[in-house]
């Protein structure tokens, strides 16, 4: 979300004629989009916030601002703390980026914007800064109303926010004929989409499978209370919609499932799992789950130990409980020393890569349909894209493929990525 907003700024302020720089020492404006999900990400921010300060006295016209969740949390504190930044601007505020440096140019006054019941739009007609990417997000809702005990994001992000579908279905259509091949849906809570006039999520899913040039269509993140059947129906019906699912599990212990506010079972979670592998069986599903959340036995942690097993995920995405103010969970006792969190968390991760790895090793010898995103990390004539199940492939190849979809034998599956070879296109 953080990514996608960075970008609709940057394509925002390039249309109003703004020009990027290559360098931050050429820059006469710098924006720090942050995130506080977790302490050390808002840690990143404030020190990246810190290292301003020698630039701005090199060069005291320079406009300054910090904007995202950390901005909504610390809010007009943050220009006292740090009196070079001229903005602070929430997540829901980023909308107005031009007319706030307009005003600050003219002016020369601090401003603070963090109004958290701001409308959504979609950015649709500033497309120019992204031309030349085949996979794009496109924002369908933003905010939550879920409160998970140990989560933050309820109160930087607001309420729960949808999109028309007319306008989704207007940005999608014109990034499909901007040669565009796969969208992926984002929203905090993409499966409580709901905008005024109807459709519901899989109906809006069902309306982008329909559009004529699309290939791929995927979401992100889903919640599992949320999780109906007529969306798990979708993976078995929609031509488009691509084999993948990040379902966000967070604990294995039902004890801790309900401190966490998570709405959900254990069983329930399993009982889903098998119903979307029951739909479509060549599914990968990626999780989330957080160690030492306050009160979390032993005991509790080996059930979330045994859940990686019996239901092994293609990835896992692991955390240690990060404390955040103003949420349920940091009233809560039971805290669990930082030595015994990070103890929990190498377990986890050590069973964890066990498992991801054997599952890559088992699509040696399979075709895949990668999408190609351009050249791979190492370089050469070596190319990376995605297969349907959003597993990153490398392969070599002497044309330049990039935005096309092209079919690759994999060789060998690793811990992080699949090494192929092309078979056609
Ligand atoms: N809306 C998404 C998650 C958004 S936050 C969902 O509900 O699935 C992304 C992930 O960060 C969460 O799934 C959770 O695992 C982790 N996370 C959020 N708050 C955290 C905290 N206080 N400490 C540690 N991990 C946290
Ligand atoms: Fe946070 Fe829970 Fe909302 Fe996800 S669903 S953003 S974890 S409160």
């Amino acid at each position: 979300m953080n990514k996608h907003d960075s970008d609709s700024i940057s394509k925002l302020l390039l249309d109003k004629g703004y020009k990027q720089t290559a360098r931050i020492d050429d820059a006469h404006i710098i924006l720090i989009n942050t995130c506080t999900v977790r302490e050390k990400a808002e840690e990143k921010a404030l020190t990246l916030i810190g290292r301003l300060a020698p630039l701005k006295r090199k060069k005291p016209d320079m406009i300054t601002g910090i904007i995202g969740c950390v901005a909504q949390e610390k809010g007009v504190n943050l220009l006292k703390r740090f009196p070079y930044l001229d903005l602070v601007i929430g997540p829901r505020n980023i909308y107005h980026m031009d007319e706030f440096l307009s005003k600050i140019k003219k002016v020369r006054e601090k401003i603070s914007s963090l109004d958290l019941a701001c409308e959504l739009t979609s950015f649709s007609k500033y497309n120019g800064y992204l031309k030349g990417r085949a996979a794009r997000f496109v924002k369908i809702m933003e905010g939550c109303d879920n409160f998970c005990a140990y989560c933050i994001v309820p109160y930087v992000r607001g309420r729960e926010t949808s999109l028309p579908a007319k306008e989704i279905i207007d940005e999608a259509k014109y990034l499909i004929s901007q040669e565009v091949k796969e969208i992926t849906l984002i929203g905090q809570n993409v499966n409580s989409y709901n905008a005024k006039n109807k459709p519901t999520f899989p109906g809006l899913l069902k309306e982008l499978d329909d559009i004529e040039g699309l290939k791929r269509l995927r979401f992100t993140t889903s919640h599992p209370k949320d999780l109906s059947d007529e969306l798990i129906g979708s993976f078995g019906e929609l031509k488009t919609l691509c084999p993948h699912i990040h379902l966000p599990v967070q604990s294995g212990s039902d004890n801790i499932l309900k401190l966490m506010n998570r709405g959900y079972t254990r069983d329930k979670y399993i009982g889903l799992i098998e119903y979307l592998r029951k739909t479509r069986p060549d599914l990968t599903i990626t999780s989330d789950i957080i160690v030492g959340f306050p009160g979390e036995m032993e005991k509790d942690f080996e059930d979330s130990l045994r859940l990686i097993e019996e239901i092994e995920f293609d990835n896992l995405f692991s955390f240690k409980y990060s404390e955040r103010p103003g949420t349920k969970a940091s009233h809560l006792p039971g805290k669990i020393g930082k030595k015994e969190k990070q103890r929990r968390l190498s377990i986890l991760q050590e069973r964890q890569r066990g498992i991801t790895l054997s599952k890559n090793r088992l699509l040696e010898e399979t075709i895949q349909e990668i999408l190609v995103e351009g050249p791979g990390k190492r370089g050469d004539d070596q190319l990376t894209g995605r297969t349907l199940g959003n597993k990153v492939v490398n392969f070599s190849a002497r044309t330049n493929l990039k935005g096309q979809l092209v079919r690759v034998k994999i060789l060998k599956g690793f811990q992080n990525s699949l090494l192929g070879e092309l078979v056609d296109r």
